[in-house]
């Protein structure tokens, strides 16, 4: 698209960068959240290509972001809004959020700040605006779910700011990073299931995240088309059976080839 067809960045930059958390697992009157569009597209404004979820396995075939109110075109505008100011103007964008937080609304005692209610921390540069801006508010909680298990191990793992707490999320590209003990999330197919597999609930409140023990579990969202796509399985187990098709030699996955339709039979 022709540089002069493109909105302003700076008509498009919002008073507010977060917004209030209204759904049902927000239990507390001050959550807040940043979110970025799921997964990868192209911008609606100028065509250009993007990746928010760089290590996104089978998740972003289950991903309820990519469904649903994620699809009205206001929202879908506003995130793609929010991805094209960090984009652009990675400094801005920290200094503006830097000092949003500084509002009084953000000032009451148990403020928390889900970072990514969709994508994720999609470069290290990112990451690292994230964590200057988490370090500048220690008053405030700051959580996230992430597969960037790499990334986190290697940047944020060594000295983490006391004020943020993560959880890996099974259905990545990076699952097989996730170590015993490390607190993580998995998608089940009901909350039964779950609890079944020993693992906690996050659906009373998404404050979980921070303080359930390390096993944490969300029941499929209520998408019949992604239940039905998800079947009896789990996030983890569904990429771990599309990791080790993938780890299978080309000719294996492809079955013998003599029972491979068009194959004559040799004699
Ligand atoms: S990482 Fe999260 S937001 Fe991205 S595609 Fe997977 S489930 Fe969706």
């Amino acid at each position: 698209m022709e540089e002069a067809a493109r909105k302003p960045l700076r008509d498009e930059r919002p008073r507010f960068l977060l917004r209030e958390m209204r759904s049902a697992c927000a239990s507390s009157p001050n959550m807040w959240k940043w979110t970025l569009p799921a997964w990868a597209g192209k911008m609606d404004a100028d065509g250009r290509n993007y990746n928010t979820c760089p290590s996104a396995g089978i998740c972003k075939d289950l991903c309820f972001a990519r469904h649903g109110t994620f699809k009205i075109p206001s929202t879908r505008q506003a995130h793609q809004r929010n991805l094209r100011y960090v984009m652009d103007d990675l400094a801005g964008w920290e200094q503006q959020l830097t000092e949003e937080l500084h509002h009084r609304r953000y000032q009451r005692p148990k403020t928390y700040c889900r970072i990514h209610d969709s994508g994720d921390f999609y470069s290290p540069e990112y990451l690292h605006a994230w964590l200057r801006i988490i370090r500048a508010h220690p008053a405030i909680t700051f959580y996230a779910y992430t597969k960037q298990i790499a990334e986190f191990k290697e940047i944020v793992c060594p000295d983490p700011p006391p004020n943020f707490h993560w959880r890996f999320s099974y259905g990545g590209i990076q699952d097989h990073l996730i170590e015993p003990g490390d607190p993580h999330v998995d998608v089940f197919p009901t909350n039964a299931a779950l609890e079944e597999a020993g693992y906690t609930s996050q659906e009373p409140s998404d404050l979980l995240a921070i303080y359930a023990p390390e096993t944490l579990g969300i029941p499929a969202n209520n998408h019949r088309h992604l239940k039905k796509r998800q079947g009896a399985h789990t996030f983890r187990a569904l990429q771990r059976a599309a990791d080790e098709k993938a780890a299978q030699p080309r000719a294996k996955r492809r079955g013998p080839a003599s029972t491979r339709p068009g194959t004559k039979r040799s004699t």
